[in-house]
């Protein structure tokens, strides 16, 4: 039973909201059903008869709109059922129900209390089916019961606003092909004016070039994984996958999509790179325009092509540009030491567009009239090295004397080994020379002295002959005279008694012609005598002749009195002394036993590098001071040479702030020690000159000196331990001796005690009064710089 007035009231809402009911939904919601866009009949079941009815008005457009209401409040145990036609689900798994409706307020009625209700009730029923005719109440599930916001008092609307009551309930977890809907009115006054299912959905999109198809939300309030595939023209790189979430919105996107080679993101998607670009990483965002020298031809290149000439090494990024070989390096120059040669020149003009530009030395040597060459083979050392030289700068050494070599300084960089053009190269010329040094050989006639050459070392077989220019000192200008030998002696005759010469040689090679040496000068005798190098050495040999012959009585006794149990010191005691020969590949003179002083060198250093050996001072650790020279501290430590076993050494260091007078007398010592090798002689191990402090380096004598030692343990030592000892002194003693050495300051202080009892001799300082010397001070600490 329907109240007469409720109609035009449903009219005027119908036609009030007509133009909301049109709106347009969401991308994400997905209607199902929408009674308010429906053309014909709903086709609705409403029971009992009095209760739902459907009322159809027309909008505006004269299109019909259906609605149902139902206002039975003056009667009691209302039960009116409204149910929708079957409602296919499709994928969706939760579907959302928005109701639109009015709902009369009670106290607006009179005469109503006690049977009219201001709630109605919504129920769903899921089926396979789509035409069920009957379905029992107590089948429906209950979605929700459903009350009024907005309500209102009177019939008479007028131009009043009036509000629809707006609820939205929503369905999960539905699995069943579809379902119907219900409405339960119990006695309200109500106008069902729009009932609208729909599900949501993802729409589809593309992030980070991956591509996700349209998803509908979850059955429940879970994320839906998707997977994305990539847009055309692009690769994937990390997985794309996002989440679309219950309320229809993507998620939290990880992985991505890249353009491929060739191609750029443009409009989330991959459009090819245009001529002159290029893209050769994935990663790249955009085509980039080719780089210098190179070129691209077609759509989608994923590099440029070099222009004719250039190249682009592997190793070079695809956006390097490309480069061409360098021009040839210029300006060289030479500094010719005698065998050796620095060459240093500009780097090439033109670099070829590379900062990676080396050089190559190739050697050839020549004839002298320069016509024929022939690569020159091992045995030149190339300082840092020969092939790969990043600075233009090289030191040869260990070259031929006497002797043409060509050397081609070549240019070379990245993309030379590519290129077949000619190698770019500057070819320089050089001519070794080497000095003869001169050893005063005998001086045993007042009218004659005799010489022996040293060098040139490294073609010794190819000197040919020995050129020497002598002339009375002061008389250079006046008369000299010029000899040749092809021996390596000379003996100079016809001189006059007591009278200074001047002495220079030089030697031919089958290379040619080397450079005079320096002026050596030697006096010739009064009268005849035996070989003696020096004549202020008389005395002193006189006093060691004398003192040799006491120790030699001493030495007979023991050597009875022991019965040869002397050897108790475990070092040999006696050096194979037929052999001399110099420690550091010195040229050997048969039979010669002459030391050489370092003062006969014109460069004192040049004596250091023919006696001592030059040690890294990176093989050194120094471990404590044991004692004071004259120039500086004496340290023991270790030494490590490569391939060697470590050993213990002594150190002594040139004290900091040396004159250079000093410097040569320090190294002098070295320059003297190295000639030696006997088992009672100090080893020299080497020298450090290339660092400061400047060092030689000994073997460790673990008794320090025989002064200090004797004192130590006075009284501890047998007769045979003692003469042991002195019978060592002599060895060295006579070892000296035999090498025309005069020491000159013998002391028990100056010989060293090793662990085995082993005496040794040692100081052969140059200079002896350094104590006089203001500048003798000297600091306790080493400060290394290289
Ligand atoms: P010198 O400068 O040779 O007079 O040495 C000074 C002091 O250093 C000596 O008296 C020794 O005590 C010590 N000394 C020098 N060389 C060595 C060495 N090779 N082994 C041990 N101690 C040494």
């Amino acid at each position: 039973m329907s109240f007469w007035w409720i109609y035009p009231v449903l009219v005027t809402l119908c036609t009030l909201f007509y133009s909301q009911a049109l709106r347009t939904y969401p991308s994400n919601e997905v209607t199902l059903l929408d009674s308010m866009s429906a053309l014909g009949d709903l086709g609705w079941v409403a029971y009992p008869a009095e209760g739902w009815e459907e009322i159809s008005v027309m909008d505006e457009r004269n299109t019909p709109m259906r609605t149902y209401q139902v206002c039975n409040v003056l009667e009691i145990n209302q039960n009116n059922w409204l149910r929708t036609s079957w409602i296919p689900r499709g994928n969706a798994q939760r579907v959302y129900i928005e109701i639109k409706f009015t709902l009369r307020d009670c106290n607006s009625l009179p005469g109503v209390s006690g049977t009219c209700k201001e709630t109605f009730n919504m129920y769903y029923y899921e089926s396979n089916y789509s035409n069920l005719r009957h379905i029992q109440e107590n089948q429906f599930i209950k979605i929700d019961t459903i009350a009024a916001d907005e309500s209102f008092t009177q019939v008479d609307v007028g131009d009043r606003v009036m509000k629809l009551n707006t609820e939205v309930r929503d369905i999960s977890n539905l699995y069943k092909k579809g379902f119907y809907l219900a409405f339960q009115d119990v006695g309200a006054c109500i106008a069902l004016v729009s009932v609208r299912v729909f599900y949501k959905k993802c729409p589809s999109t593309i992030r980070n070039l991956a591509l996700f198809p349209d998803t509908v939300t979850g059955g429940d309030s879970a994320l839906v994984e998707v997977k994305g595939s990539c847009v055309n023209n692009s690769v994937e790189f990390d997985a794309p996958k996002m989440y679309c979430s219950a309320d229809g919105g993507w998620l939290v996107p990880i992985g991505r999509c890249f353009c491929k080679l060739g191609y750029e993101e443009k409009k989330n998607g991959c459009q090819p790179c245009l001529p002159g670009y290029y893209k050769a990483l994935l990663t790249d965002a955009h085509c980039t325009p080719c780089p210098a020298h190179s070129f691209s031809l077609q759509d989608s290149s994923a590099e440029c092509t070099c222009e004719k000439g250039f190249y682009r090494p592997e190793t070079d990024p695809k956006s390097a540009a490309c480069s061409r070989p360098p021009s040839a390096p210029h300006n060289p120059m030479l500094t010719v030491n005698e065998t050796a040669v620095i060459m240093e020149w500009s780097p090439p003009e033109d670099s070829g567009g590379r900062k990676d530009v080396t050089y190559n030395i190739h050697c050839r040597r020549c004839q002298l009239e320069g016509q024929k060459c022939n690569p020159c083979g091992s045995g030149i050392h190339y300082i840092p090295r020969q092939f790969g030289l990043s600075h233009p700068r090289v030191l040869i050494t260990d070259l031929l004397p006497y002797t043409n070599y060509t050397f081609d300084i070549e240019a070379l960089n990245g993309v030379s080994e590519l290129s077949s053009g000619p190698k770019q190269f500057i070819s320089v010329n050089v001519t070794t020379s080497q000095v003869v040094n001169v050893i005063l050989k005998e001086r045993k006639s007042k009218d004659s002295i005799t010489l022996a050459f040293q060098g040139p070392e490294k073609t010794k077989d190819a000197v040919v002959e020995y050129e020497v220019i002598y002339y009375e000192k002061n008389q250079k200008e006046q008369n000299y005279t010029i000899l040749k030998t092809k021996s390596s002696f000379m003996t100079v005759d016809g001189l006059k008694p007591g009278t200074t010469y001047v002495f220079r040689v030089r030697a031919h090679t089958v290379g040619g012609q080397g450079i005079y040496g320096g002026e050596i000068e030697l006096e010739t005798s009064t009268e005849d005598m035996i070989a003696i190098t020096d004549p202020n050495q008389i005395t002193i040999l006189a006093i060691s002749v004398a003192g040799g012959i006491i120790l030699l009585i001493f030495l007979v006794t023991c050597f009875f009195v022991s019965g040869r149990h002397c050897g108790y010191i475990k070092a040999k005691q006696d050096p194979d002394e037929d052999k001399m020969h110099f420690q550091h590949g010195r040229v050997k003179l048969p039979g010669s036993r002459t030391y050489i002083h370092p003062h006969t060198y014109e460069d004192p250093n040049q004596a250091v590098r023919d006696f001592a050996k030059e040690i890294d001072v990176s093989n050194i650790r120094i471990e404590r001071v044991i004692g004071a020279g004259e120039f500086g501290e004496v340290c023991s430590g270790r030494l490590k040479l490569p391939s060697k076993r470590e050993i213990c050494v002594a150190i002594k260091s040139l004290k900091v702030g040396y004159a250079e007078k000093q410097r040569r007398d320090f190294l002098g010592e070295a320059s003297i020690m190295g000639q030696f090798d006997h088992p009672n002689i100090i080893r020299l191990e080497g020298v450090v000159t290339k660092c400061k402090p400047v060092m030689i380096i000994t073997e460790y004598m673990e008794n320090g000196s025989l002064d200090s030692f004797l004192k130590k343990h006075d009284g501890q030592f047998t007769v045979i331990q003692l003469v042991g000892m002195l019978r060592g002194i002599a060895s060295g003693m006579k070892y000296l001796s035999d090498m025309n050495y005069v020491h000159r300051d013998l002391a028990a202080r100056n010989i060293l005690v090793n662990s085995n009892l082993v005496c040794k001799v040692s100081d052969f300082g140059l200079s002896r009064v350094l104590e006089d010397d203001p500048e003798a001070a000297y600091t306790t600490r080493f400060h290394l710089s290289c």
